[in-house]
C-alpha cells in the first residue's frame, strides 16, 4: 500500500512544476510512471510517459512516481534529478512519490524469503557461460541476447531459508503458457519456460532483480494499471507468474505500447543521434514543440485512424484533451529527419 513506505513520501509537486491536470476525482485506479536513473530520457521515453500520464488524468487514476534504481552499475550520477526535470518540464505531475526502489528493500527479502520457503527459488551461482555451455540447443530469447535457463541445471525443488543473499537466486519458471489480455496490444499468450527459463530474481549484488521487484512494488503501492513499451511484453509474462507465486493477485491491466524506433527500424538510441530531452531543452526547443511531435506520433488529428497526425504545437493540456489510446499507430512509431528538423524550429 502507499502509506506502507519507510519513508515519508515527498510532496506531490505544486502547481508551479506543471501541474495541468483537471480536478482530482476519487480515483479508479493507480498507475506508475517509474523511470530507470540508467540513462537521460530521450524523445521515446517521454513517449511512453506523457501517454500513461495522459490515460491516468482522463481516466481518474493516481500517479505514483517510482525510481527504479536497482541496476545499480548502470545507474548514472544525477540521472534521477534529471528525469524530474524532464517530466515536469513537459508538464507531468504525479501523486505520490517519488518512491526509490533501493530504499526500501525490506519488502523484496521478504518476498524474497517467501519464494524461497514455498521452494520456489533457489540459489544459482553458475556463470553465463557455464549456463550457456549447458543449453541443448543455444537459443536467443525473444528480448534479445538472453540465454534460455536450461531446466537440467535446476537443483532439486524443496522449501529453502533465504540465507544466502550475496548468492543470484532463480525462480522456478512452470512449462506452461501465461496469458493476460493487454489493453493495447490484444491477448497475450507467453511461455518464459521456453523463452527465458528460470530466471534471476535476487542478485548477487545483494538486492532483487527489476523482475521481482517490479511486482512487489506495484503490489504494495497498490497499481492497477501499468503502460509501458512493448519490449516488457515478455517481462509482464514472467510478472504475472511471480504475482501468483507471492499470492499477489489480481495482476494489474497491462497496457504495452509500440517502442519508438530509428529511421532503421531499431529502438531509439544513441546510434540515431542525440534524442535526450534534456538537449532539446539546452537548445531552448519548447516543450509544446515536443509534445507536438509525441501528439503526432500517437495519431493525434490523424487523417485515418492508426496513422500520424500532422505535427503542430501543443499544449500539455491539449494533448491531454486529445491523445486517445485507440488513434495511436499499432506499429512501431519511426523518428525521421523530418521530427528532429521541426523539432529545432524547421
Ligand atoms: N524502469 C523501467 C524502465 O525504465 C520500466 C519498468 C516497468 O515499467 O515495469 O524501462
Amino acid at each position: 500500500m502507499p502509506g506502507s513506505s519507510d519513508a515519508p513520501p515527498k510532496p506531490a509537486p505544486g502547481p508551479e512544476s506543471g501541474a495541468q491536470s483537471p480536478p482530482r476525482r476519487a480515483p479508479t485506479g493507480i498507475t506508475r510512471l517509474a523511470p530507470s536513473p540508467t540513462g537521460a530520457l530521450h524523445l521515446g521515453n517521454l513517449r511512453t510517459f506523457v501517454v500513461n500520464w495522459a490515460l491516468a488524468r482522463q481516466r481518474g487514476w493516481r500517479v505514483v512516481l517510482r525510481i527504479e534504481d536497482l541496476d545499480t552499475p548502470r545507474n548514472k550520477p544525477g540521472a534521477t534529478d534529471e528525469a524530474l526535470r524532464v517530466l515536469r518540464w513537459a508538464g507531468l505531475d504525479w501523486d505520490e512519490g517519488p518512491f526509490v526502489q533501493s530504499r526500501e528493500p525490506r519488502p523484496h527479502r521478504e518476498a524474497m524469503e517467501r519464494l524461497a520457503r514455498s521452494g520456489l527459488a533457489y540459489p544459482c551461482a553458475l556463470t553465463r557461460g557455464q549456463i550457456e555451455a549447458a543449453a541443448s540447443a543455444p537459443q536467443e530469447g525473444a528480448e534479445g541476447h538472453e540465454v534460455v535457463f536450461p531446466a537440467s541445471l535446476r537443483p532439486p525443488l524443496e522449501p529453502r531459508a533465504f540465507d544466502d543473499p550475496s548468492t543470484s537466486w532463480r525462480f522456478v519458471v512452470p512449462e506452461r503458457a501465461v496469458g493476460f489480455v493487454d489493453e493495447f496490444a490484444g491477448p497475450q499468450s507467453r511461455c518464459p519456460a521456453r523463452t527465458i527459463g528460470d530466471f534471476v530474481v535476487w542478485t548477487a549484488r545483494g538486492q532483487a532483480s527489476y523482475q521481482l521487484a517490479v511486482v512487489v512494488d506495484d503490489a504494495r503501492q497498490g497499481v492497477t494499471h501499468i503502460v509501458r513499451g512493448d519490449d516488457l511484453l515478455d517481462s509482464a509474462a514472467r510478472q504475472v507468474l511471480l504475482i501468483e507465486a507471492l499470492g499477489l493477485a489480481p495482476p494489474p491491466a497491462y497496457c504495452h505500447l509500440p517502442l519508438v524506433v530509428g529511421a532503421d527500424g531499431r529502438r531509439l538510441a544513441k546510434r540515431h543521434g542525440d534524442t535526450r530531452l534534456t538537449r532539446y531543452m539546452d537548445m531552448g526547443v519548447r516543450a509544446e514543440r515536443v509534445l507536438g511531435l509525441l501528439g503526432a506520433w500517437c495519431g493525434v488529428e490523424a487523417p485515418r485512424s492508426g496513422e500520424r497526425g500532422p505535427r503542430r504545437e501543443r499544449s500539455i493540456t491539449d494533448l491531454l484533451a486529445a491523445l486517445a489510446l485507440s488513434s495511436i499507430p499499432r506499429g512501431a512509431i519511426v523518428f525521421t529527419a523530418e521530427d528532429e528538423q521541426w523539432l529545432l524550429g524547421g
